[in-house]
């Protein structure tokens, strides 16, 4: 990147009025999930990561840990092998985004993962800074 872009940047940055930033509320995705004979399938699952900005294959390895039941991407959609009930499919994703993506510092969503350890995450905020790690 060069400094004149970083600049432009800064300016860009400088001029956005604090209100835009500050006054968003981070709408929290709800998953479609329903029942279908020994199965449950979450219809909305591919937008859900997209919203959060987290990988598919985290999700779904969350879901599945979670509920205790093998969980399979299919399309858009994720297939849990087990009837699970609305409520608790969606107590299970405020449970992931609130350990995955929002912000312990400042409570905002916008972070991203890093690896920092063969087995462990850390949640990087990119609106305050803070880093900690992933509790699993
Ligand atoms: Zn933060």
């Amino acid at each position: 990147m060069s400094l004149t872009y970083e600049k432009l940047l800064d300016r860009v940055y400088a001029q956005t009025p604090k209100k835009a930033t500050s006054g968003e509320r981070f709408e929290r995705p709800i998953a479609e999930s329903t029942i279908q004979g020994p199965k449950t399938y979450i219809s909305n699952f591919e937008d859900i990561a997209t919203k959060l900005r987290r990988d598919k294959k985290l999700l779904a390895k969350f879901f599945a840990k979670e509920l205790a039941t093998p969980s399979a991407i299919e399309g858009k959609r994720l297939l849990l092998n087990a009837k699970i009930n609305y409520r608790i499919v969606n107590e299970k994703l405020t449970n992931f985004i609130n350990a995955y993506v929002i912000c312990k510092e400042c409570g905002k969503p916008d972070t991203h993962l890093e690896q920092t350890g063969r087995d462990q995450l850390t949640l990087v905020c990119e609106s305050c800074g803070a880093k900690a790690p992933v509790i699993r």
